[in-house]
């Protein structure tokens, strides 16, 4: 007798959690699958990426409980912004005064949110993460979706979510289509202690061939992020650090001091890709499965995380009518709802150069 659950999710990532949380508590049978390990879950390591969430993020992670478990010393509020152009000191600022607010939006650490939904995660009886997991292929027909796992064992489900990455295989596997852009451009991520205050304000310095953006930590921290062609990416990711300290000193023209660098230098080639489609027969791509975006628009969880909850919200709705979950009616209130906010109000990401 082959397993068979309500939803089933290929992918623990921040989107795949979210969305399993997100269906917590509903009368639902639901799967999650995980290539990596439980160890990797629930502690994952930090990967450089500081996610810089806004007001409607905070809020829906606030309704799980996934922001109430967050360190208090890994939020950091972002509560301005610079942009510089090229050597000139002028800037275009943006700040919390004058859009009355607390703050314009708050950093965390991505593996911070992983582990904050996963903890949520495991407090739910409904929902089941499978670890070490690795789904080899997928399909669905009128009834469900089936998923081969690498094992050899399937499983099915009345709806699979696929949250697997920009790169998604299942996306291949189901047949659907994707546009993506290569920038040939590289981002470096990588912390710094500087000896000025960052008065909690963003910075992003655009420089021939080069932007440098610096978002504010806690303390005389900062999380930089250098993006340059990728036949650069090399220099800046192997230079000694005493050189790449006075390297990002120099391009930030001493507006923090003395740089430090604090930990390992992390790469990431920038790809951004937009899905021409975000559901099928029973399936539905979330996160960066459905719209992975250049990270400087710091939109791409952002944008995961509002388009798991309007899937789980059609979702919950559908469950209230007494309607199929897996339903093309059902998918089509999320994939209208996120294709026109992913494409109007981001442009998928592709556009930026
Ligand atoms: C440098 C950088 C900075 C960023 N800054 C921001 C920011 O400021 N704001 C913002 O909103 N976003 C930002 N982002 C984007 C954000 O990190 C991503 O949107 C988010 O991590 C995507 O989550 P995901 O769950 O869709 O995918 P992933 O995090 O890629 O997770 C996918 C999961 O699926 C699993 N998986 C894959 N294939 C299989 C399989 N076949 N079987 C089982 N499991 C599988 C993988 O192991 C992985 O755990 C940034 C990204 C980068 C690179």
């Amino acid at each position: 007798m082959r397993e068979h659950f309500d939803i089933l999710i290929i992918g623990a990532g921040p989107a795949g959690l979210s969305f399993a949380r997100s269906l917590g508590g509903l009368p639902l049978k639901v799967l999650v699958l995980e290539r990596s390990s439980q160890a990797t879950l629930s502690e994952p390591l930090e990967d450089g990426r500081e996610i810089a969430l806004t007001h409607l993020s905070v809020n829906i992670m606030k309704e799980v409980g996934a922001w109430q478990r967050l360190p208090k010393d890994g939020v950091s509020p972002i509560e301005g912004a610079k942009v510089f152009d090229g050597e000139s000191s002028y800037s275009l600022d943006f700040d919390r005064d004058s859009a009355d607010l607390e703050a314009l939006g708050y950093l965390v650490p991505n593996h911070l949110i992983r582990k904050a939904f996963y903890e949520e995660v495991a407090t739910q009886k409904n929902i089941e993460v499978r670890t070490e997991s690795v789904v080899e292929n997928v399909s669905t027909d009128d009834e469900c979706g089936y998923v081969t796992l690498t094992s050899g064992e399937v499983i099915t489900a009345s709806l699979i979510a696929a949250a697997d990455t920009r790169f998604s295989e299942m996306r291949r596997k189901m047949g659907v289509s994707a546009t993506l852009r290569d920038f040939s451009r590289t981002a470096i991520v990588c912390r710094m202690e500087h000896t000025r205050p960052h008065n909690q304000t963003a910075l992003e310095c655009f420089h021939y061939g080069r932007t440098t953006a610096v978002l504010p930590m806690q303390g005389k921290r900062s999380s930089v992020v250098v993006t340059v062609n990728s036949r650069d990416a090399h220099k800046y990711a192997d230079m000694s650090e005493e050189a790449f300290n006075r390297n990002i000193e120099k391009q930030l023209q001493g507006m923090l001091g003395e740089m430090t660098l604090l930990g390992q230098r992390h790469v990431y080639p920038l790809v951004a890709v937009h899905a021409n489609q975000f559901v099928a027969k029973r399936f539905a791509l979330i996160g960066d499965a459905a719209v992975g975006m250049h990270p400087v628009t710091a939109h791409g969880f952002n944008l995961g995380l509002r388009g798991q909850a309007t899937l789980a919200n059609a979702i919950e709705s559908a469950i209230a009518d007494n309607r199929d979950i897996g339903s093309e009616e059902v998918l089509k209130i999320y994939e209208t709802t996120h294709m026109r906010i992913s494409r109007d109000e981001c442009c998928g990401g592709l556009v930026h150069p």
